[in-house]
């Protein structure tokens, strides 16, 4: 079996693949966790499961289109040629379609937390994660929102306290008095360095006999019962395929006549250096400013809101200039470290990733499309794709998931 792609998903699949039995080669064009699911902001997240198209999107919708609020950038020309994604994007951000939504993204999400706990330990990356959960921060009054979100997290038995600003202070002393409001999501925890965690994922993959080569993946082709990955100097085979190529997927999958409507939700981040010891010990995420401040290995990561654009349009600082003044408002920093970095969320119109068979050819399984939260939901994704393929039952009902709901 080949894995194509070596970021979280791709090296999820492959571990758990060759966990039962199968022997799996794990291609991607960099090391392993050098993409998306390097320059996220590390959050394990047990409550993200309302997508951003849900219903208090409408609210939003006038601030988003002015262009001018943080959280959400959007290029017209983009939006003129995507108006169809767009459509269908938005048509999903009704009641009746967002809670079953939330069920599935919350299976998923039961699931992955209980994988990546093991995981990070059998890795010896256990120092990598912080059980501290992570603080949603409002400047005004945001006691019904955060109100609102406890009740909808606790219909779920997904744990969270509500915070007023001396409770914020006691939590995060370094921060600055700048929140009224605070939920924190106490059942969620954050790692210092994604990219590392999905290094030792990688290497724990290789610890069990796991083959991980670096090349271009140019075509894959079926033939007979299985298929012929083509690369710049030769070609492997295999019976089984796996594509985990995030942001990519749709690319390899069109000559084979699949139309994947996937849009990219792209993001910034900068790191920082950290002014110790007042720096922070949980990620926050500032709502009305529209970033993640999050400490990392490298220092203090900030991360920025969501920008639709296409996904090599050429990069735009605007979001992370205008979170930068509000970050050093509520926590003091020192210069950057290093260059920005961009990375594309691959988002679907129902922002459910695609986890399982292609439709119309054996041997093909798909594992992409996970939006906001493809850190935290990795690791279930592929135990689901090795068990389709073993043909054994998925640790969680993955009907929602079903790639032909698109192809
Ligand atoms: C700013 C930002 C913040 C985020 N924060 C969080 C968070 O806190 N928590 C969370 O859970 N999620 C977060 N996410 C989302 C998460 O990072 C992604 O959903 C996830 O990393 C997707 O993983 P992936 O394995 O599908 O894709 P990737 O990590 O992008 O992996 C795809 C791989 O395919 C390889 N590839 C592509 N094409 C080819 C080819 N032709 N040949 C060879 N190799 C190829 C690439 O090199 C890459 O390694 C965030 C995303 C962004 C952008």
């Amino acid at each position: 079996m080949i894995v194509l792609g070596a970021g979280i998903v791709g090296v999820s699949a492959a571990y758990a693949a060759q966990q039962r039995g199968l022997s799996v080669i794990l291609l991607d064009r960099r090391e392993p966790g050098s993409e998306t699911s390097y320059g996220n902001s590390g959050v394990l997240s047990s409550g993200s499961i309302l997508p951003l198209n849900k219903p208090a999107l409408w609210s939003m919708l006038p601030k988003y289109l002015s262009n001018q609020h943080p959280a959400l950038r959007w290029d017209p020309a983009w939006a003129v040629r995507n108006v169809g994604w767009l459509a269908r994007f938005l048509a999903n951000a009704i009641p009746s379609r967002t809670r079953p939504r939330a069920d599935a993204l919350h299976s998923l999400s039961v699931a992955t937390l209980k994988l990546h706990r093991e995981w990070i330990v059998q890795a010896d990356a256990g120092h990598r994660i912080r059980e501290t959960g992570w603080l949603k921060v409002w400047r005004s009054d945001g006691s019904a929102a955060a109100k609102a979100e406890q009740a909808f997290l606790a219909g779920y038995g997904i744990g969270s306290e509500l915070l007023d600003r001396q409770a914020i202070s006691a939590l995060e002393p370094n921060l600055l008095p700048v929140y009224t409001t605070a939920l924190l999501h106490s059942d969620t925890a954050s790692v210092d360095s994604p990219g590392e965690v999905v290094k030792a994922y990688a290497r724990m993959f290789a610890g069990i006999g796991g083959q991980i080569r670096q090349a271009e993946i140019t075509a894959i082709v079926p033939e007979g019962d299985g298929w012929r990955v083509l690369l710049p100097a030769g070609e492997l085979t295999a019976r089984h395929v796996v594509v985990a190529l995030g942001p990519w997927s749709a690319d390899l999958l069109r000559p084979l006549g699949y139309q994947v409507p996937m849009a990219f939700e792209r993001g910034y981040h900068q790191h920082f250096q950290p002014t110790l010891p007042r720096s922070l010990r949980r990620p926050i995420h500032d709502l009305e400013g529209g970033f993640v401040l999050t400490p990392m290995e490298q220092g203090i990561r900030l991360t920025t809101g969501v920008e639709l654009t296409g996904r090599d349009a050429p990069s735009s600082f605007a979001q992370l200039d205008a979170a930068l003044p509000l970050a050093r408002g509520v926590l003091e920093f020192g210069e950057a470290v290093g260059e920005p970095w961009r990375g594309a969320r691959p988002t679907l119109p129902d922002s459910l990733p695609m986890i399982g068979p292609a439709p119309r050819h054996p041997g093909l399984w798909l594992s992409f499309g996970h939006q906001h939260i493809g850190f935290t939901t990795g690791p279930a994704s592929g135990v689901a794709i090795a068990a389709m393929i073993a043909g054994a039952a998925p640790p969680f009902d993955t009907s929602a998931f079903s790639p032909a709901r698109y192809l």
